[in-house]
């Protein structure tokens, strides 16, 4: 097992918040997702294009992708067009800006086998821009104090700061299937700083597989996840909470409940999950058994029950308009926009009770309630 396989700088997020999970996850099997291997697929497309586009040699991996339809088509074109707007901005302030794709960087010297891949790199006088492109939809991911992106940031600097008069790195996500785009800027100093106060003696920690458990948000991206006994700790820790002798909660105990409700609902659907595999392979659970889940009837030839319904003299087939999402992968995003941008309406959503650090504007009910009345 690699070194990088147990600190990376996409798992820096975990180990750094919980250091003993470092060798915890690498005596796990990888199991890429079917969204990994997404991610894989438009990662190769985008380097073919970006190469491509800055007239390196490459070669075109379209036929080989398995995941590839119109949608990564048009993302890869968007982050090629991207780069390169932000290559020709680099040009404003040096006249022979280095791009680098898919550079292998090597941050060792404060990770113990510490070394990742950066999607693309700008390198001009002043400044290193590092590009990372995220395909996923799930989490939208920021730049700021991103510990993946600051240890690339980190190989990057070790690699260039002596050739380019660098003072400071730009980390960019470019997350086009969430129309995001994240930057943040950090000075060499303030780099450097958290490089030898921070990520050094934490990496020094988790690769002997010391230090202190801790759960938290980072716990989602954790392959021991659902069995760890911290997780299940901090999450019971809830059942513990010290309610008044008062026939109803009041609001500060419901808003202390609500805040960790999330991520208490995602422990025990872990936690279901991982006794349900674990029963598949035989282990039992006092008080529990197996059973065969709820069924429904289908058809097993659906080409004879269409055939049968027709020569009754009946259609068995309902057409049915695509849904956006749908449409968009049929049409392609621009062509989508130009079609049916007129057709498109957002209704407002249902409210929903999020935490307080949402970035989304607040309802104001005050107001919604008088505009009722009127
Ligand atoms: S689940 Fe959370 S607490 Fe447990 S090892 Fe993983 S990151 Fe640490």
């Amino acid at each position: 097992m690699s070194s990088h396989a147990i600190l990376s700088a996409s798992s820096a997020y975990r180990w750094l918040a919980c250091p003993p999970s470092a060798l915890k996850n690498a005596e796990v099997e990888d199991k890429p997702s079917e969204f990994a291997l997404q991610g894989t697929d438009a990662h190769s497309l985008c380097e073919y294009k970006l190469k491509h586009a800055l007239g390196m040699e490459a070669t075109d991996p379209t036929g080989n992708l398995e995941y590839y339809d119109q949608e990564m088509e048009e993302c890869s074109d968007a982050y090629v067009g991207f780069v390169l707007e932000q290559k020709a901005e680099a040009e404003k302030t040096c006249k022979d800006p280095l791009v680098l794709v898919e550079q292998k960087l090597d941050f060792s010297r404060f990770v113990p086998g510490g070394f990742g891949t950066g999607d693309c790199l700008i390198i001009a006088d002043g400044q290193l821009q590092v590009i990372d492109f995220k395909y996923g939809t799930g989490v939208q991911v920021e730049a700021e104090n991103n510990p993946q992106m600051m240890c690339y940031a980190l190989g990057a600097m070790l690699l260039y700061d002596g050739i380019y008069d660098i003072d400071s790195v730009k980390m960019t996500i470019f997350q086009p299937r969430k129309d995001h785009v994240s930057s943040a800027i950090i000075s060499k100093d303030d780099l450097y700083s958290w490089a030898v106060d921070v990520l050094h003696p934490i990496a020094e920690i988790a690769a002997k597989g010391e230090g202190d458990f801790k759960a938290g948000d980072h716990c989602r991206f954790c392959k021991i996840k659902a069995a760890c006994r911290k997780r299940a700790e901090y999450n019971l820790e809830l059942a513990k909470y010290d309610f008044k002798p008062a026939d109803e909660l009041d609001e500060v105990e419901i808003a202390a409940i609500l805040e960790r409700a999330d991520g208490f609902a995602a422990w025990l659907a872990d936690l279901k999950d991982y006794a349900l595999s674990q029963a598949l392979k035989g282990q039992k659970y006092e008080g529990f058994k197996l059973v065969a889940g709820r069924s429904v009837r289908k058809y097993k030839d659906e080409a004879a029950v269409a055939q049968t319904v027709e020569q009754a003299g009946f259609d068995p087939w309902a057409k049915k308009l695509l849904g956006v999402t749908e449409m968009t992968k049929l049409l392609g995003k621009d062509r989508f926009k130009e079609l049916l941008s007129d057709f498109i309406i957002k209704p407002e959503g249902k409210p929903t009770l999020v935490a307080a650090s949402d970035k989304r504007k607040e309802l104001n009910i005050a107001s919604s309630d008088f505009e009722g009345e009127e």
